[in-house]
């Protein structure tokens, strides 16, 4: 038997800031296993069946004001802040949180939902938008990961663990859209993943991709150039399906962004983290999301 008097005083003595423990004294909670045992593998997505928030709501009891939730008996290991870009799709948003929110818990995150809305009327810029969201969630928690995700985008299966790896990760591989494969090698759009430092060395996004497409090739290229590599799951636990829409009004293809893209590497040192400027118009706390809405200007 393992236990000596003094080793239990000592327990004791260590934890005084804590809330009074209960009789035998508070266990120290373990870290979360690498594998969730809580895992289930293929998932069925559909978007046929209306779901509303009061819905996702009712179904999500654990989660606490803002889209956060940690596990309640194990340390999660990574600190995780979902970074969405957005602007009026809020029937795609349902379905994500819908199916999100029980995922992300089944896989034993400590993570925050954060919505960034794009105010106003003005051509979109969605890697602009997920610059913001990593300094906004950065003001709240100390998160150590960022998932940035597409509102429209639903992973088919849990084992794809929305968290980071030692290379920055690409989650959305084997979209129902691209017929269950990666348009191109260096395709890294949809759903990815980095860590802080990760983040830090590529100086964050480009802000000045406006409208469609392109920005996400321009990731890739400052990745590339500081030697990082894609981490990526198999095709069969990174398929997901994505929600169809029509185009969105005020974000058409970008006709400058091949030119753009051809020149990331002189471009990127100057342009991202470091230059990023933008103002908060309204912050709204939902119990399954912080959303922030911002000013992100327009094209220059
Ligand atoms: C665009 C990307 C887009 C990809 C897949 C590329 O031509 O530059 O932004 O994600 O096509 O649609």
């Amino acid at each position: 038997m393992r236990d000596s008097s003094e080793k239990k005083v000592d327990t004791v003595e260590k934890k005084t800031d804590f809330p009074p423990s209960t009789p035998g004294g508070i266990k120290e909670l373990e870290k979360c296993p690498d594998t969730s045992p809580l895992l289930v593998g293929p998932l069925r997505i559909e978007f046929s069946a209306p779901v509303t928030l009061d819905l996702v709501r009712e179904e999500s009891p654990s989660l606490e004001e803002g889209g956060r939730y940690k596990p309640k008996d194990c340390v999660a290991l990574q600190k995780v802040a979902i970074i969405i870009p957005f602007r009026n799709r809020e029937e795609h948003l349902k379905y994500w949180l819908y199916y999100l929110h029980p995922i992300l818990q089944r896989q034993q995150l400590d993570y925050g939902v954060y919505i960034i809305a794009q105010d106003g009327e003005e051509v979109f810029n969605r890697a602009k938008l997920l610059n913001i969201g990593y300094v906004e969630a950065l003001k709240e928690y100390d998160y150590d990961c960022f998932v940035f995700s597409d509102v429209d985008l639903i992973p088919m299966d849990d084992r794809n663990t929305y968290k980071c790896f030692s290379q920055p990760r690409h989650l959305s591989v084997s979209m129902d859209k691209f017929g269950f494969r990666l348009p191109y090698i260096q395709y890294f759009g949809g759903v990815s993943s980095m860590s802080k430092e990760q983040f830090l060395k590529i100086n964050g996004f480009p802000n000045n991709y406006w409208g469609w497409g392109g920005e996400d090739d321009d990731i890739y290229n400052r990745l590339s150039s500081k030697g990082m590599t894609i981490s990526r799951p198999n095709g069969q636990i990174g398929r997901c399906r994505m929600i169809r829409h029509d185009r969105d009004k005020k974000n058409e293809p970008n006709p400058q962004r091949f030119d753009r893209i051809a020149h990331t590497r002189e471009t990127m040192s100057r342009d991202g983290i470091n230059s990023l400027t933008y103002e908060v118009t309204r912050v709204e706390k939902d119990k399954l999301f912080t959303k922030i809405t911002v000013d992100v200007g327009k094209p220059t």
